[in-house]
């Protein structure tokens, strides 16, 4: 490890990074995965790296839909498991949710690393490893639609964190629910998402934990669209704020 010093303002997006390194090194984070934090990490910057208020509200959403789920499935990638799966662990329990192992650059060895990382914390039972239960989403190019026919296949509701476009466009029109993490409000996924939570998912995994803890089933009122444009105006208020500052 690097030694980052403890009064570095920017510490806690240097430990994230710190995360993916070593994901990338054990075989856990792909090259493209890498791209795509720094992809995030821009938008992080320019959300201020903390979570909004409609980043709340998306998380609460999120806990009542996966609760109220019939048959919900965390979809893992690289990052995910590299960044909080303890967390993902954690949801799945307070959520009843299955877990999946969904790649969108597949590899056998990337996922042999994935499924260590989140048996070692704690996972029983992990989706996607069994070439027999495979089966094909419609919609997408051959290497990409692959899914477990027990776990995303046959899911109501579905949590694909830092995902593609194009998959969760073909998991829409599989008729699932989708529910995902993303710092970029501007995303195809981010606008097809039925809950998108713009924030870091390493902090809005912890706040989803904590709400996903709560007994009450207590449903709110929540429209996707309105919270992202709040999401989007909430960047520019930062935005004007700095100005101002400069
Ligand atoms: P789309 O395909 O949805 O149009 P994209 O091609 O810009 O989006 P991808 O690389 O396909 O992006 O997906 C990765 C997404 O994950 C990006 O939108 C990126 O902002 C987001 N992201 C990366 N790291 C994090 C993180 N730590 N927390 C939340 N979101 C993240
Ligand atoms: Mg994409």
């Amino acid at each position: 490890m690097t030694a980052i010093p403890k009064s570095h303002p920017r510490l806690n997006s240097l430990l994230i990074r710190e995360k993916l390194v070593n994901g990338f090194d054990n075989n856990l984070v792909a090259k493209e995965g890498l791209l795509a934090h720094g992809r995030g990490e821009a938008f992080d910057y320019l959300i201020g790296e903390k979570t909004s208020k409609s980043a709340k509200k998306a998380i609460k959403a999120a806990a009542f839909m996966l609760k109220n789920a019939e048959n919900s499935v965390i979809s893992v990638n690289g990052n995910y498991a590299a960044l909080c799966p303890k967390e993902i662990i954690a949801l799945a329990k307070n959520t009843d949710s299955k877990i999946e192992v969904n790649l969108f650059y597949s590899s056998e060895k990337r996922k042999k690393a994935i499924t260590k990382i989140l048996k070692k914390s704690g996972a029983k039972e992990i989706f996607g490893l069994n070439k027999k239960s495979s089966t094909k989403l419609l919609g997408i190019d051959s290497a990409r639609r692959i899914v477990d026919k027990n776990g995303i296949f046959s899911a109501d509701v579905v949590l694909v964190p830092l995902e593609d476009g194009d998959r969760t466009i073909a998991l829409k029109k599989a008729k699932k629910k989708i529910i995902t993490f993303d710092l970029n409000p501007l995303s195809r996924t981010a606008e097809t998402a039925d809950i998108t939570i713009v924030d870091n998912v390493t902090r809005a995994m912890k706040l989803l934990v904590t709400e996903s803890k709560n007994e009450g089933k207590k449903s709110i009122k929540y429209n996707n669209k309105k919270n992202l444009k709040l999401s989007i105006l909430e960047i520019r208020k930062n935005l004007e704020r700095r100005a101002k500052n400069a």
